[in-house]
């Protein structure tokens, strides 16, 4: 069926040139050739002596790297490519305006004494670079005087290919082996899951051998704007958020943008094709495309797999879509919270945890038939309801990125108190265990009958969803739903990875000091069980009265980075191994500066686009607030000048917060109130009407 469905393909394509620039067929065999993984490297491996199977153990970068060098060069040259990098994610790195990775590009060849062109990438090449680990943040790790720093192949995502380049993912850290990265602590992070899970896995009767991992899949929300308009906005242009903006008179009001027809009036879906065909290419399986609540606002989302691996393909999907966008004449927003008044972007953090071999932990199904034990899955769930509450401030310190300022708690987003939804019929299977009930999960069925003969009933999940909660079990899954768009999520995923991984620990290590694994998880669904919330996040009641049970609650950004430093925190990260102290208070330091450069580049905006265009336009038109204008300007620098005289990161920080969200918002009023009776003529930048309707 597959073949004939091939053969159509092809008729089809070869058929008809309009159908296939739309439907986007061209590259279908041509389909996860850019990575150097599986089937594709095998092919290549097999040619030096080795085959798909020697990248299972990452010893392969001491025994076989030459071999390993060889192929990747053949697969490379085969592609058109000639250049390669270390690839890697400096610490911070989000995604507004290309930021996410850093790269050296080198040449793969050298002359030899005849001038004849040579292969110059070897195993060596191939598995470690050098660089100047001082120019990226570093929160002091580092400095020019002692700058070293090095470049080491991670050996658990695949080589990616782009254009004439192939990209080595890689871990970042100084000469004495400190994380100046993302990727470095979520690696530490998985050694941690994947030995205390296995540890109580195998406690509960289950088979680890294969390893325990983390699974993401991340939803990637984003606008895409038309980039005439785009000009026209030095503050998106800058910031990747407009900092003034008078709202159009058509807004959300209908409803009438979330999963809307991809229209091919206008040139999103022509995009949207153009970036799925460039990932699907290069083994990234983004399979899902849809419009989203605001209008110019659309996801994609992948199909999940391994977290190092799912991370890496979304900082490349992010430069993707930058990039694929700006040659359709749009520009892609990444940032949270673009525009105000419509909703902003996040990026769902799908997790669960299984073994390398599959079994799911958050399938009960699947655990119990693993480990023939009907209390395993309340087991587990015990110990992630505990490291849920016990550290809900990591969890909102993970998602303290600028941007997401703007969404935790606008009733777009959840607000930023730390519960977990687990739905009706898993919370009261839970309650019935902690109550002394040994029963197995049942998960209920539930029939729909519309009344007609034409839609026969049918069976849906017993669980409703929650898109309020911001930690919600789906069946299989919890989704992170804070998370923001513009993130990079290795620390969003360090965090879930450490925190599940020290509560199986201590589980782990009572089991075996004797303790009955029921009555341990008993004894902590008692204690932890005000996690656990099944209602409407978005009610105020709510929200005071999960406050008042003790649920992590941090409303500011700011406040939150700063308890990666807590003497709990510190404690938890240096026992799993993922962090020392030293580490958490520069990415601390790091975290607050770049909140803080994000404040000023914000404000620096405003007052250019104050004076540039917001007085102009008012002198000219002879209406409007011109003095208070120019007493905005007085504030802003003052704002920022305070901001500047500050000593610490943390002070700089608090100081942005306050400019932001309260001075900014004030004159952005008063912005706005000009936009309103300027006229059209006279107004020079871009509306919100000409930003966001497209079609
Ligand atoms: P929803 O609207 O329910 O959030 P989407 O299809 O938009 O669904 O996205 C769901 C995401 O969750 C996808 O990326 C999907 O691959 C991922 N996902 C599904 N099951 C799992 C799992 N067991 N572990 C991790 N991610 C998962
Ligand atoms: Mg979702």
């Amino acid at each position: 069926a597959a073949v004939k469905a091939l053969a159509r393909r092809e008729a089809t394509r070869n058929s008809s040139v309009s159908f296939r620039a739309m439907a986007n067929l061209a590259a279908y065999e041509d389909f996860g050739k850019n990575v150097f993984a599986g089937k594709v490297a095998d092919e290549y491996l097999q040619k030096h002596g080795a085959s798909k199977a020697t990248l299972d153990d990452p010893n392969w970068v001491n025994t076989d790297a030459d071999k390993v060098a060889n192929a990747v060069f053949d697969w490379a040259i085969d592609r058109g490519a000639n250049v390669y990098c270390h690839w890697f994610q400096p610490m911070a790195s989000s995604g507004v305006r290309h930021g996410l990775t850093g790269q050296v590009q080198n040449m793969m060849f050298k002359f030899n004494s005849d001038y004849e062109v040579v292969q110059d990438f070897k195993g060596k090449t191939l598995i470690k670079g050098e660089t100047d680990g001082s120019s990226f943040p570093n929160g002091g790790l580092r400095g020019t005087h002692c700058a070293g720093g090095y470049l080491a192949l991670d050996t658990s995502s695949p080589i990616l290919c782009r254009g004439d380049t192939i990209f080595i993912p890689s871990a970042f850290v100084s000469y004495y082996g400190a994380a100046l990265d993302e990727k470095t602590p979520l690696l530490r992070s998985n050694a941690a899951l994947d030995k205390h899970g296995a540890r109580l896995f195998t406690l509960l009767g289950g088979d680890a051998s294969s390893g325990i991992q983390a699974n993401i899949g991340l939803e990637q929300e984003m606008f895409l704007i038309p980039r005439d308009q785009y000009y026209r906005r030095p503050d998106l242009q800058l910031t990747g958020r407009t900092i003034m903006g008078k709202n159009a008179p058509r807004g959300q009001e209908m409803c009438d943008h979330y999963m809307a027809p991809l229209s091919s009036a206008t040139s999103a879906l022509a995009a949207m094709q153009e970036m799925q065909d460039e990932c699907w290419r290069m083994g990234m399986p983004l399979k899902t495309r849809h419009r989203e609540v605001a209008p110019n606002q659309f996801e994609f989302a992948p199909l999940f797999g391994s977290n190092t691996t799912q991370i890496d393909q979304n900082v490349f999907i992010m430069q993707i879509i930058e990039e694929v966008a700006a040659k359709h004449g749009l520009a892609a927003l990444l940032q949270e919270k673009p525009f105000n008044d419509v909703n902003g972007s996040g990026k769902h953090n799908n997790w669960s945890i299984a073994t390398s071999s599959g079994i799911n932990f958050l399938a009960p199904d699947e655990v119990i038939e693993e480990t023939g034990n009907d209390e395993a899955f309340a087991v587990i769930m015990a110990a992630l309801v505990a490291a849920i509450d016990e550290h809900g401030d990591l969890m909102r310190a993970a998602i303290a990125n600028p941007g997401n300022d703007f969404r935790l708690g606008a009733c777009e987003a959840p607000p930023a108190i730390m519960s977990t939804y687990l739905g009706d019929d898993m919370t009261s299977y839970l309650e019935a265990f902690m109550n002394g009930s040994s029963a197995k999960y049942e998960p209920g069925t539930k029939t729909l009958d519309l009344g007609t003969k034409e839609v026969m009933p049918f069976q849906v999940p017993a669980e409703d969803r929650n898109r309020t909660s911001p930690f919600p079990y789906g069946g299989a899954r919890f989704e992170f739903r804070s998370v923001g768009s513009a993130q990079n999520v290795s620390l969003v995923n360090t965090v879930l990875n450490t925190i599940a991984a020290e509560k199986f620990a201590a589980f782990a290590d009572r089991i075996e000091a004797g303790e009955n694994p029921a009555d341990i998880a008993r004894e902590a669904l008692k204690k932890h069980w005000k996690v656990i919330f099944n209602g409407d996040n978005y009610d105020v009641e709510n929200q005071k009265m999960l406050t008042e049970s003790g649920v992590w609650r941090i409303d500011s950004g700011v406040e939150a980075i700063s308890v990666l430093s807590t003497e709990k925190n510190v404690a938890l990260f240096e026992k799993m191994n993922v962090f020392t102290g030293t580490e958490l208070t520069a990415r601390q330091d790091v975290l607050h500066d770049h909140y803080t450069g994000t404040v000023e580049m914000e404000a620096l905006c405003m007052i250019d686009m104050i004076n540039q265009h917001v007085i102009p336009s008012v002198k000219e038109s002879e209406v409007g607030p011109l003095d208070e204008l120019a007493a905005s300007i007085t504030t802003l620098k003052a704002g920022v000048a305070e901001i500047h005289a500050a000593e610490s990161s943390v002070d700089k920080a608090q100081l942005a917060r306050v400019l932001r969200l309260e001075t900014m918002i004030d004159i952005r009023a008063i912005c706005d109130a000009a936009e309103e009776v300027v006229p059209a003529e006279n107004w020079t930048l871009a509306t919100y009407k000409e930003l966001l309707f497209l079609d």
